[in-house]
């Protein structure tokens, strides 16, 4: 099977999972979505009431955000692939239970294994702190790690781990924009180098 019907594949175990117990309060499971071979893959926490009602990721307020992030570094939403460590809403957006957490990250490893992503943005602590567990790399807070580049093997495969704030967080915060969108220009300038190291 080809990497797009793989994906497809989990989408539809997803859309009717019931392996922990968000399935009852969830309107949508929300699998993630963009493209099979993406050379980045941005994971965030869970979906929140916009996601949850539409059935994609990031497309409520953060996700606007996110969409001008990477129009600014001159990346498209379909050229990457945008999914959450949590598949389904938790109720009122509180954080992940770490029963849902092992529950339904066998459909992000799935995900990370077929896609085979170049770079891994995880967005937000939450999401940082399950990669860097996987990778087995100490972990201390995002304020420590964001906006750098961190070389790890996850699922057997070398991967750079480009940990971000959360979008979310200039929703409360506006003085994280400026981070977020100078981190972002990072992220480019690391693509952009290895890259070019490839091509010799
Ligand atoms: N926040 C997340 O972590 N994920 C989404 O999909 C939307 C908001
Ligand atoms: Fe299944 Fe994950 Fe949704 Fe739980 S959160 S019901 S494990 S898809």
């Amino acid at each position: 099977m080809i990497r797009k019907e793989l994906l497809a594949a989990v989408a539809s175990e997803v859309t009717v999972c019931t392996k922990c117990l968000l399935w009852k309060t969830r309107r949508n499971a929300v699998p993630g979505e963009g493209g099979a071979k993406s050379k980045i893959m941005l994971i965030g926490e869970a979906p929140g009431r916009s996601e949850d009602a539409q059935g994609r990721p990031f497309v409520g307020a953060a996700g606007k955000f996110l969409g001008e992030l990477l129009s600014e570094i001159s990346v498209s939403r379909e050229e990457v692939f945008i999914t959450n460590v949590v598949k389904c809403r938790p109720p009122r957006n509180r954080v992940p239970k770490s029963l849902e957490v092992q529950a339904c990250t066998p459909y992000l490893d799935r995900q990370m294994r077929i896609i085979k992503p170049k770079f891994i943005v995880t967005l937000g602590n939450y999401a940082t702190a399950y990669i860097f567990s996987k990778a087995k790399l100490p972990f201390n807070g995002i304020t420590l790690v964001h906006g750098k580049p961190h070389e790890a093997t996850i699922l057997s495969m070398k991967v750079t781990v480009f940990p971000m704030f959360h979008p979310a967080t200039v929703l409360y915060n506006p003085k994280y924009k400026t981070v977020l969108r100078q981190d972002f220009q990072s992220l480019k300038d690391e693509v952009e180098r290895t890259t070019q190291s490839k091509k010799g």
